[in-house]
């Protein structure tokens, strides 16, 4: 059976890094949209060039362009064994629309992650992340310090400016927090306190999969 998942949750509620991890431990892709957007728009291409004033923004891109990257994505082979989907959907009509993509592939393992709104602002305006390979840096990494993954430059992401994340966390409420009700009925739907160090996040994650029926991660 494949592991599908779905993470919702605030921008820098830990989506990103926890989806790292349980696509890296079940042998699966992170299907993040925010990463393939910067990726179209630091190479300039013209989905780039249709999305950058809106990232800078805090605002969405249009759902049509979204559905259409997400499915095109979600057809590739790798993703056929599963896939774990980071900052998508994002609007009710994106999770209407990602059902029909989905049909007939299993269920869809919805993970929450809760975390306090003073704490996202405090997060992500001191968040860094690699300027080569987007990697997020350690959140105490000292201020000289190089990625991890890769030995590139650390940067700010042009939108974790304070007034920048303050408008992204309002398109949340508005646009996105309607999906918890949306898929809160299903019994696959789990809400995991994001308000914790990432071990025990990933703990809490990693029990909900367990207790979804879902397969146990390929290295455990
Ligand atoms: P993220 O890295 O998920 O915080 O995404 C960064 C930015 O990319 C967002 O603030 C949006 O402008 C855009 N974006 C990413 N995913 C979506 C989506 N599913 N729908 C609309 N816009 C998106």
């Amino acid at each position: 059976m494949s592991l599908n998942v779905v993470m919702l949750g605030p921008p820098g509620a830990g989506k990103g890094t926890q989806a790292d991890r349980l696509a890296r431990e079940h042998g699966i892709p992170k299907v993040s949209t925010g990463d393939i957007l910067r990726d179209a728009v630091q190479r300039g291409t013209p989905l780039g060039k249709a999305a950058k004033a809106v990232m800078d923004a805090g605002k969405l891109v249009g759902d049509d362009i979204m559905v259409g990257i997400v499915r095109e994505r979600l057809d590739q082979p790798d993703a056929r064994r599963g896939f774990i989907l980071d900052g998508f959907p994002r609007t009710v009509a994106q999770a209407e629309a990602l059902e029909g993509i989905l049909a007939g592939r299993g269920p869809v393992v919805v993970l929450l992650l809760d975390v306090p709104s003073e704490e996202l602002v405090k997060r992500l305006s001191s968040r860094r992340v690699c300027g080569a390979c987007g990697a997020n840096a350690a959140p105490n990494a000292p201020a000289d310090a190089r990625c991890g993954q890769c030995g590139g430059e650390l940067v700010q992401r042009r939108d974790d400016s304070e007034a920048v994340v303050r408008e992204r966390l309002r398109v949340y409420e508005a646009q996105t927090s309607p999906l918890v009700e949306h898929y809160r009925g299903r019994a696959t739907f789990f809400p995991v306190d994001g308000n914790q160090p990432p071990a025990a996040v990933y703990e809490a994650l990693r029990e909900a999969v367990a207790s979804a029926g879902m397969p146990a991660p390929r290295t455990a």
